[in-house]
């Protein structure tokens, strides 16, 4: 097992050293003082600005470029990004990117098919593979980036000095400021992280895509602050939202939006509505037909299969009709199209109450066919 395994020294070694100083200097920091309200408020400000930075800038901002920002709004990025200790930016991106490529494949960098651990810290212990520049060329001119990249070492530690010295001045408690501030902050932050590489492939459901491991959980979403819709993630990467609907635990979809509403965003890309609705029922059908097939109701399932896709292509084709009008509009000039314009709105109009009574008919179809139980055999 351990045959191909080269050790990435540097990784190796901070990873087990900071958990076993947690494990040591934890227990003894408790017994020595109780922590105070301060440190605790500073080292979960800490967490919650690392996670922020990792979850909106490292991904959903560099690694997908689903949003542009001003710099301001990058500085953020990078110094809380650096501070969360998960290495460069392109070399972040560079395994994010493999992973979306090849997920679940040979390729994925730390795909779940080797196990929980694999993906979750394993992966990370083992020398990676040299960045290959052609899967971030879009990221190699950023200044910022080429020289975060190659000082990272000392970003790292200085901006650990700076976090911990700031939490030290602010309490007059150097050693809570190692432990809480550093240890057990980098241990909180990076165990959420590595959540999105494991549990997010793992234990959830999959409303979006079945082609994938990635699943939806809500509790990830919490522990991750956000990341945990990850099967939606996988199937609209270029969305700047995960939880991409208004009540889901989201923060830096509403950072993000924040950042637009004061100028620093801009760009930001949604998925269309109609598209998604498109995959839901996709997603439905597979679930329908495995359902049907596993029902052993031998010739009554092929009837219900076949309401099931003739149904599921009706909606799947009048919403790319719904999408190619909208485009159709979205192109004209409005002052000189006028009688198209008209026109195209309302046979938009028409295509949308066509979809609309579909997804009625289609969720009554669900419901009944999930309703059904399987056939009991005759002793
Ligand atoms: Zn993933
Ligand atoms: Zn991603």
């Amino acid at each position: 097992m351990f045959r191909d395994f080269k050790p990435d020294w540097v990784a190796l070694i901070f990873i087990a050293a900071y958990h076993v100083l947690l494990v040591v200097g934890l227990p003894i920091y408790l017994l020595i003082q109780r922590p105070s309200a301060a440190l605790l408020l500073g080292s979960l400000a800490l967490v919650t600005l690392c996670l922020l930075a990792i979850t909106a800038g490292y991904h959903r901002l560099y690694a997908h470029r689903t949003y542009r920002v001003k710099k301001p709004a990058e500085w953020f990025m990078v110094f809380f990004g650096t501070l969360a200790a998960e290495g460069s930016i392109f070399r972040w991106a560079h395994d994010h990117r493999l992973h979306h490529r090849h997920v679940d494949g040979p390729g994925d960098p730390y795909g779940t098919e080797k196990g929980f651990w694999h993906s979750h810290l394993i992966w990370m212990l083992k020398e990676g593979d040299p960045i290959d520049p052609k899967y971030i060329r879009d990221l190699k001119d950023n200044r910022m980036l080429i020289i975060q990249d190659r000082y990272y070492g000392v970003f790292v530690t200085l901006t650990n000095l700076i976090a911990v010295g700031g939490l030290w001045a602010l309490t007059g408690d150097l050693l809570g400021a190692v432990v809480i501030g550093f240890l057990l902050r980098t241990f909180v932050v990076h165990h959420c992280t590595w959540f999105i590489n494991s549990l997010a492939h793992m234990w959830g459901s999959k409303p979006y895509s079945s082609e994938h491991s990635a699943v939806n959980n809500l509790i990830l979403a919490f522990l991750t602050l956000g990341e945990g819709y990850h099967n939606y993630h996988h199937t609209f990467a270029g969305d700047y939202r995960n939880g991409v609907r208004w009540y889901q635990f989201d923060p830096p979809k509403y950072l993000i939006w924040v950042l637009s509403k004061l100028g620093l965003a801009w760009d930001l890309k949604r998925t269309d509505p109609l598209m998604i609705k498109k995959k839901l029922v996709q997603a439905d059908q597979k679930l329908l037909i495995n359902h049907l097939t596993r029902l052993d109701i031998h010739e009554h399932a092929q009837p219900l299969i076949e309401a099931v896709e003739k149904m599921s292509e009706k909606i799947s084709s009048s919403i790319v009709s719904a999408k190619a009008l909208m485009d159709r509009y979205r192109s004209l000039d409005r002052r000189q199209n006028r009688v198209e314009i008209k026109e195209l709105r309302r046979r938009f109009r028409e295509v949308k109450q066509e979809i609309a009574a579909d997804l009625k008919t289609w969720r009554r179809l669900c419901q009944t066919v999930l309703s059904m139980q399987p056939a009991v055999q005759a002793a």
